[in-house]
């Protein structure tokens, strides 16, 4: 029944044995997940600094499987291991695309920021798929911002080079997604062509627990700020998150202290239209 289905899917598997049978559960129930419509994008606003106005939105993916709603934390990673993150993927770009698109026509200035998995970058048909999205959805790609952790600058170097190289040729602009965090790497910055650095939520003072965290994010925005990079923050989460960016030379800023993501008719109804006046 699907009650019991429910209980089984536990996601703190207390052993092995267990965490194995719901990896596997989960695997199955993912490939079905496209076929039987369970995902959905919510949207979470990214807002200019200076202005408080908006710029752009990160669609941000959801699975709603009998009634719960999965992590993308959870649900994510095991996407990954089974491969069915490209067919995700191509399903989250397409969406992203399609609702962007319908907002381009209230305003035509904003970005829509994307998440590709590391895995993604091995797939063939990722940049064939992008260029049909744009020409499909008329889209400039310009518009369209693709996030990368640095894990997927990290796996085979080389040909994950030439793939980010390839992507930004079609036009896209590229983020390198939690910086701060693992292993981040100076060299990154300027290896790879990368437009955007978004830094880590762990780095604002609301997350941070150490009391130099907040002079290491200091320098780490002096650092990427003199590389002319720009630099987008995470997870501002209460007023004094937005006192410090604003001492800070950023550009945007993301977080819950504006919104958490939003379904596409509530982010229309409060960053769309009351910005036309
Ligand atoms: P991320 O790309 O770093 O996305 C930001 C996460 O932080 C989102 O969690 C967002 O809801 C959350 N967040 C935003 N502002 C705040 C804040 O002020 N405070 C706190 N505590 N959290 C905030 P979400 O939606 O649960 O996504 C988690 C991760 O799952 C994402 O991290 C990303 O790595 C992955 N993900 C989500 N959608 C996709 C997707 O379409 N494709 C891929 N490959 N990964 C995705
Ligand atoms: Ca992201
Ligand atoms: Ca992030
Ligand atoms: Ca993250």
């Amino acid at each position: 029944s699907k009650s019991k289905g429910r209980n089984q899917l536990s996601f703190y598997a207390e052993n092995m044995q267990e965490a194995f049978l719901q990896q596997y559960e989960m695997t199955n129930r993912l490939k079905n997940a496209l076929v039987s419509d369970e995902f959905h994008l919510v949207y979470q606003p990214v807002i200019d600094m200076k202005s408080a106005g908006l710029v752009g939105a990160e669609a941000l993916l959801r699975w709603s499987y009998d009634s719960n709603d999965i992590s993308p934390d959870i649900f994510i990673p095991i996407a990954e291991k089974s491969k069915t993150i490209n067919e995700i993927g191509q399903w989250v770009l397409d969406n992203a695309l399609k609702q962007l698109s319908v907002w381009h026509k209230i305003d035509n200035s904003m970005f829509m920021s994307i998440n590709l998995s590391p895995i993604q970058l091995s797939d063939q048909s990722l940049i064939p798929f992008i260029k049909a999205c744009l020409d499909k959805y008329k889209i400039n790609p310009e518009k369209i911002k693709l996030e990368l952790t640095e894990t997927a600058l990290l796996l085979d170097n080389e040909k994950n080079l030439s793939m980010i190289q390839s992507l930004k040729k079609l036009g896209c602009l590229i983020a390198l997604d939690d910086f701060g965090t693992g292993y981040s790497s100076v060299t990154h910055l300027y290896s790879f062509p990368i437009d955007t650095v978004k830094i880590d939520k762990s780095l604002m003072p609301t997350f941070s627990k150490h009391p130099d965290t907040l002079k290491v994010t200091k320098g780490l925005v002096a650092m990427i700020n003199s590389l002319n990079l720009d630099i987008t923050v995470e997870g501002v989460e209460t007023t004094y998150d937005l006192n410090f960016c604003q001492g800070l030379n950023i550009n945007n800023i993301q977080g819950f202290y504006y919104d958490q993501p939003l379904e596409p008719d509530a982010f229309k109804d409060k960053y769309l239209i009351k910005s036309k006046f």
